[in-house]
């Protein structure tokens, strides 16, 4: 057994990196390496906050909606739907309700929902549930590359035409970035369709993004060049995080994201003292739900 040098002990052995990656936790190491260690390999506890709640609500409000024929997949019905998805997301994830302990006369709480509802409705100004019949949704897709990097996530919903082209359309609850910064998004949605094509040979024709907070929709169709692109980075990213986690050096990355950072009690950018490293026996390997779907945004 190994004795670490940092004091965490002689019952400690290095860490491990986890054998995957989601598009979230390759853009936590892209954003801030120090970042990815805090959620990964310590898994620090974090807050839920009413932005990322308010999108895994939406986010089920949307899916379960194409459970309803396709003529009855309304607005107003949408509308209705998301209380109740409020109540089954509180019971499978009571931390939520945490949220809005502090209001006790609900006002908050009723503002919220509001928010969630009018989310939902400019979704009809975007797509017409009624004329889509999705093929998947929330769809748990993953790939094992040949470097033995695995690749998983979760994809919103894939459409498949008549013609068999396959569509990868995932909803955001944010504002559309400038076009600057579209590359981001779009690299998440490229990560999918890698997948899809390492699973099934199948080269998605489009990529969609729709944005439920500004109302707008962001297409982009890839070719093969891309993918392998994508594939080359992820595999430079891999490695970058096995050094990391061999060596224990993952630096903070400071930068105006820093702001939504539940961390910085623990970061030395912010004057804090990270938990010692590397961990105690037992500590590694992340779950799927930890490396599902792209933060709701
Ligand atoms: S506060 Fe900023 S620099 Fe520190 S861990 Fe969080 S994202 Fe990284």
């Amino acid at each position: 057994m190994e004795t670490s040098t940092d004091g965490a002990g002689p019952s400690s052995v290095p860490a491990v990196p986890p054998g995957s990656l989601s598009p979230s936790r390759a853009s936590d190491f892209m954003q801030c390496p120090l970042l990815y260690r805090f959620r990964v390999i310590d898994k620090l506890p974090e807050k839920p906050s009413e932005a990322a709640t308010r999108g895994t609500l939406v986010h089920a409000v949307l899916e379960r909606l194409f459970d309803a024929p396709a003529g009855e997949r309304t607005a107003p019905r949408a509308r209705s739907l998301v209380p109740g998805q409020w109540d089954r997301l509180r019971e499978s994830r009571p931390e939520v309700g945490e949220l809005f302990a502090d209001d006790p006369g609900g006002e908050r709480l009723a503002r919220w929902l509001g928010e969630a509802e009018l989310l939902v409705e400019r979704w009809f100004t975007l797509e017409d549930p009624a004329r889509l019949e999705p093929a998947e949704r929330e769809l748990f897709v993953e790939a094992r590359l040949e470097s033995g990097l695995t690749l998983r996530g979760i994809i919103d919903r894939v459409d498949v035409a008549a013609t068999g082209e396959v569509r990868i359309v995932d909803y955001k609850t944010g504002k559309a970035p400038r076009p600057e910064y579209a590359e981001g998004a779009l690299f998440q949605m490229k990560f999918y369709a890698l997948v899809v094509w390492r699973l099934k040979g199948v080269l998605p024709r489009r990529l969609q993004l729709v944005y439920l907070g500004s109302g707008d929709v962001v297409t982009y169709d890839p070719v093969l060049a891309d993918l392998e692109r994508v594939e080359r980075k992820l595999l430079a990213l891999w490695e970058a995080i096995e050094l990391a986690t061999r060596t224990g050096d993952w630096r903070p990355r400071p930068t105006k994201l820093c702001g939504w950072c539940d961390h910085q009690a623990v970061c030395p950018e912010f004057g804090g003292t990270p938990p010692p490293y590397p961990l105690p026996v037992g500590a590694p390997e992340s779950s799927v739900g930890e490396q599902g779907r792209m933060g709701a945004d």
